[in-house]
């Protein structure tokens, strides 16, 4: 797809010649794509001559009309129709369009649908969501036989000598007993495995995955990580707990740059299928490069946010490319503070209810290099995005965070805590007052909820998942999906977020009801406040005139339907840069 930066300047000229001129604007950017001093004094100059009239009336290449739109704008008043041209909204509006049609203009008729701005993720792992859409999927599993069986069949459709990974397992489904390499080696005998937990801070290896990474009974602990071990006889069991993983992990052979593609293209096919047009993704440098290698196939916009460890790497890159653009940018670093309340290693104030060995821990193991990597990330005005889900663990980036503003003077930085997912009362104060991000995955809220009462105590899961708090006081919540955490699919995250209904139907009114928030409350999570999260608010996150055509048609009106039908709704259509990426056939 390619890419058209002519939005900002336009907008530009909007506000100093008024609407009339849009057009011949809009006409000069779109050849010369930047509007110089120079020309802006010519304009001016034909404009005292009377030269320009309104004969000059914009057309749209295309116009979606007969919509049920919601823009996504304050006034929240509905809107009937989208024109574009080029790649971006040339008016939406209400009422009468003719003026902006001619006989080339392509005509769509949306029939009443539903039409939202286009959904952006706030946090996904594009490349992993697409390796597992191609892999074994462990979700489903809900017993020990069924896990087995699953490997049974899948190793009957690969090579030998071929990796097994992905996974999404979660002991949770069949009562809390973890896998063992036992459950599968019997049908993993020529292939090594490393399935994750659906968490990503578990994972089980098999035995060849074992012995090709040369972890034996003698083998220690990393620092930030766990090897299970057989109580008695100390013989690990396959279990690998956040920094252990790596210990496989580094063993797993490179993808090839076809494969590497073929993963991207599965990703973004279901990825639009769901309607969604921007990804903030957590990613790795290798990732990026294949985003920057397939950078002309891109169906959505990505906004690559990676792992710290390439902070150095990323500031070189800036320097010398800049931080890219609209379609492809990198301008943030993901950073972690601690693991996850599913593997009880998120870090927590207090000792879990069903361990109290453990309050979690710290997963940096350099402290002082992280500090050093968040200030020059920060003195290089590139985005901090950290994961915290312990509430000890939030309160300390919270303080970092803190520390930088001190250190580095106030600046629009939009610092984000990905997750933000148990917080102190302190915490949560501190986060309304100082414009921290919360970058929350509200499917979290009906999954692990389920089980959360067994790992901490009530007054605890009160602050868990807040969302109403957040918006009550106007904080910029974002939502995503941690893809392949959870499904990626927005409407199922609306759902979550607006019953709170946990999974196992244990709480239909809702877990910690007064948290629900509106329907479309959730869709500006998904949509503006993703927008302003990413410094794009100028351009992107409502239907509106100047702004990037990404938009979305839906088969119901989600704000008017029964809140539990609102997982029947599917997606007819997903438009990025005026361009139907998704079309459903049915
Ligand atoms: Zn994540």
């Amino acid at each position: 797809m390619h890419f058209k930066n002519s939005m900002i300047t336009v907008s530009k000229i909007q506000d100093k010649f008024g609407e009339t001129f849009n057009q011949l604007t809009t006409g000069i950017l779109n050849k010369n794509l930047r509007v110089t001093e120079f020309s802006n004094s010519i304009i001016l100059f034909l404009m005292s001559l009377g030269l320009f009239t309104c004969s000059v009336e914009p057309k749209a290449d295309k116009i979606y009309i007969n919509g049920n739109i919601l823009s996504g704008l304050e006034n929240g008043k509905r809107l009937e129709y989208i024109a574009t041209k080029d790649n971006i909204i040339l008016d939406a509006g209400i009422g009468d369009y003719e003026h902006l049609i001619t006989s080339k203009t392509k005509v769509i008729d949306l029939k009443n649908k539903f039409v939202v701005p286009g959904f952006m993720d706030n946090h996904t792992h594009f490349m992993s969501g697409g390796s597992l859409l191609m892999s074994i999927d462990l979700h489903s599993a809900n017993s020990k036989n069924q896990f087995m069986k699953q490997f049974n069949s899948y190793t009957k459709k690969i090579n030998t000598g071929e990796w097994i990974t992905g996974g999404n397992w979660d002991h949770e489904n069949w009562g809390g007993l973890l896998p063992d390499r036992n459950w599968i080696d019997p049908y993993t005998k020529k292939n090594p495995v490393l399935v994750s937990r659906v968490d990503g801070h578990m994972a089980l290896a098999n035995s060849v995955a074992l012995e090709i990474s040369g972890i034996t009974k003698e083998t220690p602990d990393p620092v930030g990580g766990v090897i299970g071990r057989d109580p008695k006889t100390g013989i690990p069991t396959g279990i690998l707990k956040d920094n252990a993983i790596r210990l496989v992990s580094i063993s797993i052979p490179e993808n090839s740059e076809e494969k590497k593609k073929r993963i991207l293209n599965t990703a973004m096919k279901h990825a639009a299928s769901v309607g969604i047009t921007q990804i903030h993704d957590m990613c790795s440098w290798e990732d990026l490069e294949t985003f920057k290698k397939n950078k002309n196939d891109l169906t959505l916009r990505v906004y690559a946010i990676p792992w710290y460890t390439n902070w150095e790497k990323l500031i070189e890159l800036i320097d010398k490319e800049g931080a890219g653009d609209d379609i492809l940018r990198w301008n943030g670093i993901k950073g972690m503070v601690d693991g996850s309340l599913g593997s009880r290693t998120a870090w927590m104030h207090h000792p879990y209810l069903d361990d109290r060995n453990t309050s979690g821990f710290l997963i940096i193991d350099d402290t002082l290099g992280f500090k050093t990597m968040m200030n020059a990330i920060d003195k290089n005005g590139i985005q901090l995005a950290v994961h915290a889900i312990g509430d000890r663990a939030n309160d300390w980036i919270i303080d970092m965070f803190e520390a930088l503003k001190k250190k580095n003077g106030l600046r629009d930085r939009r610092t984000r805590i990905e997750h933000a997912q148990h917080l102190t009362e302190s915490a949560i104060d501190k986060i309304i007052k100082s414009g921290i991000i919360p970058s929350m995955q509200p499917y979290g809220c009906i999954d692990d909820t389920r089980w959360m009462h067994k790992r901490i105590d009530h007054s605890l899961m009160s602050r868990s998942y807040i969302f109403k708090t957040f918006l009550d006081n106007g904080v910029n919540l974002t939502f995503g999906s941690d893809w392949d955490v959870t499904p990626l699919n927005p409407l199922e995250g609306i759902y979550a977020a607006v019953t709170r209904s946990t999974l196992d139907d244990s709480k239909p009114e809702g877990w910690f009801p007064d948290q629900k928030i509106t329907v479309e409350d959730a869709i500006i999570c998904y949509t503006k406040n993703n927008a302003y999260a990413g410094f794009q608010e100028d351009k992107l996150g409502t239907i509106e005139k100047g702004k990037y055509a990404d938009f979305v048609v839906l088969s119901d009106d989600i704000t008017k339907i029964d809140t539990e039908n609102i997982l029947d709704t599917y997606v007819l259509r997903t438009v990025v840069n005026a361009e139907d990426i998704y079309i459903n056939s049915n």
